[in-house]
């Protein structure tokens, strides 16, 4: 029998370190949100994926509409034979994201390659180079994402130069100091120090940093951001790689902003599982780039724009926005009876927007002191309790959960009680230092 002990070993002959593996169980199969290894062991899934499992492992409608897609053909180049999936997702998609602008959208394959291309996009249709993007932001490992991303370490060290033209501003994190007005006066001092508004192509920024730790970006701040990209034509961009597809209570997260985003980047749950992402944008602003100016082998396969038309179906049918709420405001309640226990070990903020819900282990109870080493044992422990969890976060001390919207009651109830069990447990065995 293939056991986890000896795929280990070969994995790390065989593959680079640098594909940092957080668990050491190899999947056999999954269903919805419940995952078996190779041993046999069952494991409830709070991880989802990292964010591409909102309708869940396997999803019957989604697998339904691969297998048919699959009995006609799986792949002819996009540009050079074009077919109907990809038209009627981009109508779809158009349709659903947020705003009365006429809207086009492109399809590739990963996050990165969407927000690339939204950058791309932008300096076609602005003409400028810069771009200003997040602390704490994460964007994607291509050379244009990496420079996005704000954070050095993993994602930036050894790797540069960084691609010119990028600049960060603070992301707000108010119980870390950093308020909205601080973001907006710094990129009012960027204007006055180091960049005219005239060389800018885009701002950008994930309405829910995700990696960085399930930060909501306040609604002052896009309201701020809108109206100086309006007054310098500069366009507004929403990486909605994470937070898209029903995770927040709504399709995309930039609906709840109240002002229309330029461009917005999806992928991870839009296809539930196959590897498809998009870039929808305002009409004019799409078409600068000139024929064969975007596109690439492999996107918009037409079996990621089968399985995604069949995640908008289930999104639909299953009235998954009203069950992400729903589902978010039960995590939330139970979290935070968590961290009423005087027992457990200290958990700071709790936060969340519809389902995308996350809490941070601290120190100390009452501050907002990060605790990494706590939450590295939680995630350990966990696993070992048959839960896959996942921490984020710039100090590395956030649980962000990410559990199929699909899944029952009952196995979000067994995931919350692992959790639960988890936490008293790494409270009684003291962390080992690295
Ligand atoms: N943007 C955001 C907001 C993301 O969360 C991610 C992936 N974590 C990416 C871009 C990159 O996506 P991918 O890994 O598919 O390239």
């Amino acid at each position: 029998m293939t056991d986890n002990k000896s795929l280990n070993k070969r994995r790390e002959a065989a593959t680079p370190r640098g594909v940092g593996v957080t668990t050491q169980i190899y999947a056999d199969r999954a269903e919805n949100a419940e995952l078996w290894d190779v041993e046999g062991k069952r494991y409830v899934d709070f991880a989802g994926g990292i964010a591409v499992l909102n309708t869940g492992h396997r999803n019957p409608t989604v697998m339904a509409a691969v297998e048919k897609q699959m009995q006609r053909f799986t792949h002819t180049a996009y540009q050079v034979v074009p077919y109907e999936p990809y038209v009627e997702l981009a109508e779809k998609l158009n349709e659903l994201a947020p705003g009365d602008s006429p809207k086009k959208t492109l399809f590739v394959t990963t996050g990165a390659e969407a927000v690339e291309n939204a950058i791309k996009i932008a300096r076609a249709h602005t003409k400028r180079p810069a771009v200003i993007a997040f602390a704490g932001a994460f964007h994607g490992r291509t050379m244009m994402t990496m420079g996005l991303t704000g954070k050095v370490d993993p994602y930036k060290r050894g790797f540069g130069p960084m691609p010119a033209g990028i600049y960060h501003l603070p992301f707000p994190m108010p119980m870390h100091g950093v308020t909205a007005q601080d973001s907006i006066d710094a990129l009012h001092r960027l204007f006055k120090s180091d960049l005219e508004p005239e060389q800018v192509a885009a701002i950008i920024l994930e309405p829910v940093q995700g990696e960085g730790g399930f930060y909501i970006a306040p609604n002052e701040l896009v309201h701020e951001l809108r109206a100086i990209c309006d007054k310098h034509g500069i366009c507004l961009i929403a990486d909605e790689v994470q937070s898209g597809f029903a995770r927040t209570g709504k399709m995309f997260a930039s609906e709840y902003w109240g002002v229309e985003p330029d461009i917005i980047t999806t992928a991870k749950s839009l296809a539930g599982g196959f590897p498809l992402a998009g870039v929808i944008g305002k009409s004019e602003i799409m078409d600068a780039p000139a024929p064969g100016g975007l596109g690439g082998t492999y996107g918009g396969s037409p079996i990621g724009c089968a399985a995604a038309l069949g995640v908008i179906q289930v999104i639909e049918q299953e009235q998954l926005l009203g069950r992400s709420r729903i589902l978010g405001q039960h995590l939330m309640e139970r979290i935070q009876r968590f961290k009423d226990r005087s027992d457990l070990p200290a958990i700071g903020d709790v936060r969340g927007l519809g389902a995308m819900v996350a809490f941070e282990l601290v120190t100390e109870k009452g501050t907002h002191k990060p605790d990494a080493d706590a939450t590295k044992a939680l995630c350990a422990k966990a696993l070992e309790n048959g839960l896959i969890l996942l921490s984020c976060g710039v100090y590395a001390n956030t649980i962000r959960i990410l559990v199929p919207l699909t899944a029952s009651d009952a196995i979000v109830d067994e995931g919350l009680d692992i959790i639960e069990r988890s936490l008293a447990e790494i409270r009684s065995t003291p962390v080992a230092a690295e």
